[in-house]
């Protein structure tokens, strides 16, 4: 065994061209190398397919992998092979003379791995034929397809317990990207997987950066984003089969290549389709959530949702599509809560209890995490129940731009005594809905007839329309003030906190509504971008094109842009110089190496050579400071605090209130502007502010606000805060 380890590394290089392995790969081949059954569950994009393919390598005999789809099998098959690996696979596309020649060269012991599809199994005698195969491990892919708790249950897959009594003390490992405890125990059960190897990595996708918008205008967004993307291809993800064939002629009409994809197309067409995306023929597909699996893809670059999905797990799926190549890719949500309303009603119509209150409940889930201000990342890990260790992810819109906070006190205090007012009418809880149209003075029917305009609450909120006051409402409840019920009339109570904050005359502040992001050129730089010279990369794009074509393959079983994007920085002209490139093995050099670098000689005779910063190793946000946030509002703040006005002035000229001006200029002293901390509190204060935070690391002032007993403003309280934690301590000799 260790002999078989050492080899791992070696034969990573030469025949996938990589240097290093991705976190959990070594661990988990050196388990199954070992001989112990193994179970692996990484996320999307992770390289689970590695974690069999190089043990196949390195051990004697033949691996058995079993996939789910038969796309994706020759897939697979064909990356292998233009990495010189002897795979193949046997499914029912197969005429009879190739399947009896792949049959032959399985017996001549020439395959080290062959791809299955499980139905392929039980037919006829096959199981007394893969008996007689040196089979030495079984890797079953997508193993979750054998939960009926899963999202993609397989029947067939069932029956692969049958195939392991048929090969006993053959190790299996099996591997997906699905974590729910449920699935997990089905997948040991089922494979009858005994004291397995479990890793569990993190969910996070660190290369992805989440973003949602407000759902105005949606085709004339989504033009515009797509548009700004260069020749970066994507998926579009709709809820309706007509949406996608609607939203897919848009673009086209503006010159993007887009197809559509849903279950409702012929299965031609749905090929042809799926094949023109993958072949990079057409940039985007607008599709249904049928789009999903097979799709092995590495460089989406950003996947869009113009509606709402329905529920995170399927957000974090389909998401979960961009950015398999670990470059940044983009994830759009485009939120409204009319898609809410209309979903909400669909659910009526389901007719158990049990399973509409969960659609319901995730539903609200979704929509939460949609409206919230909350780090997208810390939404979408804490529903898998990961915790994320940092404030700032730095790659999700609520990081990256703070939306503008305002003081909702008064807004609070009117809603939580309105409810108050109907529970002491002795009138049963109410809906949002009806609570928004007491505070607005609504003459609507059921207000009048309960007698609720008589409550002293009757339209006390005028200043807000019906709308802002749910949206109040549901911002409320996400701080825990209130307690919505779900329920076909959710109504809505006054929690705890909430009792709380109306005795001990809290304060509340709650964010403004996200804003549509304006529209760009072009893509932002992140981190994780390997920067390269532009011209060159797209040359290179084309003749990757003109030969995947040639050997009828989609471009990334070629070389992955990464590697195009390694070439079009490092300028390889020497066989020794192309092998460096990540990517690179000794088959592909020996059968690309030669065109490419005969390209790149002739690109540098008419061009100059650029030069770029090293790449520093990207490392996952986790272990990085955050990044500075860009916040063009909290920009105007500190350019007119800069010209020298007073935070009133300012709070004044721009018609906000002072905290919010104040969050701005902690903002901007966070991300390292250089302010004078004396303009912002006194010796006494900072004294006062230095005990009151010696320590404490919530994230929520209000504690330590409430403790100092109001003295010292919220405002100030995160100024010193943020020169603290940013700027190091003692600014103030
Ligand atoms: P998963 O099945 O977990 O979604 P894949 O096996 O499809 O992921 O791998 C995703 C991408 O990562 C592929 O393009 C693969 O070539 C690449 N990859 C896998 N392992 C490594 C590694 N050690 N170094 C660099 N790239 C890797
Ligand atoms: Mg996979």
């Amino acid at each position: 065994m260790r002999r078989m380890n050492g080899l791992l590394a070696p034969l990573l290089k030469t025949h996938f061209g990589y240097d290093s392995f991705r976190p959990l790969q070594q661990e988990i081949m050196e388990q199954a190398l070992a001989g112990r059954d193994t179970l692996a569950i990484l996320p999307t994009g992770a390289g689970k397919s590695l974690c069999y393919q190089l043990p196949a390598l390195a051990r004697d005999g033949l691996t058995l992998v079993i996939s789910p789809l038969i796309a994706l099998m020759k897939d697979q098959v064909d990356q292998l092979g233009a990495s010189g690996i002897p795979a193949t696979f046997l499914n029912s596309t197969l005429d009879p003379q190739e399947n009896r020649d792949r049959l032959a060269a399985i017996r001549s012991g020439e395959t080290k791995l062959v791809y299955l599809a499980p139905e392929r199994l039980m037919t006829g005698d096959f199981l007394s034929v893969v008996r007689s195969w040196n089979v030495t491990a079984l890797a079953v892919d997508e193993a979750h397809c054998i939960s009926e708790w899963g999202h993609d249950f397989r029947p067939e897959y069932r029956r692969l317990r049958e195939l392991r009594e048929a090969l006993p003390g053959v190790p299996v490992i099996a591997l997906t990207a699905t974590a729910t405890p449920r699935v997990r125990e089905d997948i040991v059960t089922q494979l009858a997987l005994e004291e397995a190897a479990v890793f569990v990595a993190s969910f996070n996708r660190p290369n992805l950066n989440y973003l949602v918008e407000p759902k105005q205008d949606a085709s004339s967004r989504l033009t515009a984003f797509i548009k700004s993307r260069g020749h970066d291809s994507g998926i579009v993800y709709c809820q309706s089969r007509k949406r996608t064939e609607e939203l897919a002629a848009t673009l086209r009409t503006s010159g993007i290549a887009a197809v559509c994809y849903h279950a409702g197309l012929d299965a031609a067409e749905r090929a042809r389709n799926q094949d023109a995306f993958l072949r990079d023929e057409v940039r985007v597909v607008c599709a249904t959530v049928a789009f999903g699996m097979g799709i092995n893809k590495p460089d989406v670059r950003f996947v869009i949702h113009a509606d709402l999905p329905k529920n995170l797990e399927g957000y974090y799926q389909e998401t979960g599509r961009a950015g398999r190549d670990g470059l940044p890719a983009d994830c759009l949500l485009l939120f409204s809560r009319g898609d809410v309303a209309k979903y909400l009603r669909f659910l009526d119509d389901i007719p158990e209890d049990e399973a509409r209150d969960h659609a319901r409940l995730q539903l609200d889930q979704m929509a939460d995490f949609a409206e919230g201000d909350q780090c997208r990342r810390i939404g979408l890990l804490g529903y898998f129940g990961e915790t994320w260790p940092q404030e700032n992810c730095g790659a999700c819109d609520n990081c990256l731009a703070p939306r503008e906070t305002w003081d909702a006190t008064t807004e609070a205090q009117k809603f939580l005594s309105c409810i108050l007012r109907v529970r002491q009418s002795g009138h049963p809880p109410v809906g949002i809905r009806h609570l928004c149209d007491i505070l607005t003075g609504s003459r609507a029917e059921k207000v009048l007839t309960k007698n609720h305009d008589q409550l002293s609450t009757y339209g006390i909120g005028k200043e807000h329309n019906a709308a802002m006051w749910a949206e109040i409402a549901r911002q409320l409840a996400r701080k825990n003030l209130i307690a919505i019920e779900s329920g076909t009339f959710p109504t809505v109570t006054i929690t705890a906190d909430g009792s709380a904050f109306l005795r001990e005359r809290g304060t509340v502040s709650l964010t403004r509504l996200m804003a549509a992001e304006k529209s760009r050129a072009s893509r932002p730089l992140r981190a994780g971008d390997i920067e390269c010279d532009a011209e060159l990369f797209e040359t290179l794009r084309a003749h990757r094109k003109q030969l995947a074509d040639t050997a009828g393959v989609p471009p990334y079983v070629v070389f992955s842009d990464v590697a195009l994007r390694h070439m079009a920085r490092d300028y390889p002209t020497t066989d020794a110089a192309f092998l460096r490139i990540p990517g690179v093995g000794e088959r592909k050099l020996a059968d690309y190496g030669q065109s490419f670098i005969g390209l790149i000689a002739a690109w540098l005779e008419t061009h100059d050579r650029q030069v770029f910063e090293p790449l520093t190793n990207f490392t996952p946000p986790a272990s990085k400071p955050p990044k500075p946030a860009t916040n063009p509002t909290a920009q105007v703040t500190l350019e007119l605090y800069r010209s020298g006005k007073s935070i009133p002035e300012i709070a004044a000229e721009r018609g906000l209130v002072e905290t919010t001006i104040e969050g701005h200029l902690a903002t901007a002293i966070a991300n390292g502007e250089a302010l004078d901390p004396r303009a912002f509190y006194t010796e006494a204060e900072e004294a006062e502010l230095r005990a009151a935070l010696e320590g404490y690391t919530e994230e929520s002032l209000k504690p330590v606000y409430e403790h100092l007993e109001g003295r010292i403003s919220y405002g100030k309280l995160k100024i010193f805060r943020a020169f603290e934690t940013h700027q190091g301590k003692d600014r103030i000799p």
